[in-house]
């Protein structure tokens, strides 16, 4: 009996050890061939700008002879873009973004238990956006960061899923100086493709914190404030002064790419209302887009 318990002991160690040895071989692995990349892409940064004689075509523009400048740096991102994986744990998602064929990555992964992987330099174009539009920029893989949360897309996010989101956010948004406005949702950029992060992710609380902007409820529901704790009914619009808002205008002016007003508007519910986000915007939604638009000015 005592020999079957060590002989036991000894195979679980043993598993373990063969286990962990694959995986660090698959890191090993994989992180060669990122170390691969990285140096083919710095190639691009290192070429020196042609001459007149070098190019291959006829142009007048080009001078005879380069001049360099120091006054430079790296660009820099000045978004940040939130998704959730729809995948069911971190692993797997971790393993999407490792295998070429896939074509898709994002600068960090948070798990459900808070941990951050970071799997690309900030600097770097992650491949995370796709095709997508906000206000006049159609490149927003070039211009942002992405973050994916381990979440399947039909649960709430976890407590230090968030909270470690939050540093992430507070480091990110002091290194690159990047504009409140500028924290938004994959669906926020991609409404006729995209519909993550789901009605679950807390914008409001992001907005508490300085990431991304939220609406005046005190200014959307006068009378929910002025009785304090009392609610109106939702839908009780009878009260409320009645707006003449362009819905659409509204829309486009806080970034949304209104080529398909239907999923333009099924985005703005997904990230600011999180309720009916198929239906047409009511007179609460627009009080609310009302009063959100004009921060974006
Ligand atoms: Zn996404």
């Amino acid at each position: 009996m005592r020999f079957h318990k060590i002989l036991s002991v000894f195979l679980f160690v043993g598993i373990s050890l063969v286990f962990l040895s694959c995986t660090k071989d698959i890191y090993k692995k994989n992180n060669k061939a990122h170390k691969k990349s990285v140096k083919q892409t710095s190639a691009l940064i290192k070429e020196i700008p042609k001459t007149k004689a070098e190019l291959d075509y006829d142009t007048l523009s080009i001078t005879d002879e380069w001049v360099g400048t120091t006054n430079f740096s790296v660009r820099k991102p000045n978004y940040v873009i939130i998704h959730h994986t729809a995948q069911d744990s971190l692993a797997q998602t971790i393993q999407t973004f490792t295998l070429p064929g896939t074509q898709v990555s994002s600068h960090y992964v948070i798990g459900r238990d808070g941990e951050i992987v970071q799997m690309l330099n900030d600097y770097l174009r992650s491949w995370h956006a796709g095709k997508g539009k906000w206000g006049n920029d159609t490149d927003l893989n070039s211009a942002s960061i992405g973050i994916e949360l381990d979440n399947n897309g039909r649960e709430p996010f976890t407590t230090s899923q968030i909270e470690s989101l939050l540093v992430l956010l507070k480091r990110l948004k002091w290194k690159y100086a990047i504009p409140t406005a500028n924290f938004i949702g994959h669906s926020d950029i991609a409404p006729s493709r995209k519909t993550d992060p789901s009605i679950y992710f807390p914008w409001k609380r992001l907005a508490e914190e300085g990431f991304g902007f939220w609406y005046d409820e005190d200014v959307v529901f006068p009378v929910l404030t002025a009785q304090d704790s009392i609610a109106i009914p939702i839908e009780n619009t009878d009260s409320l002064p009645q707006n003449n808002i362009d819905p659409i205008l509204a829309l486009r002016i806080i970034g949304y790419d209104v080529s398909d007003e239907k999923a333009a508007i099924r985005s703005f519910k997904l990230h600011f209302i999180q309720r009916d986000i198929e239906s047409a915007l009511t007179e609460i939604d627009k009080r609310i887009l009302d009063n959100l638009y004009k921060k974006y000015l």
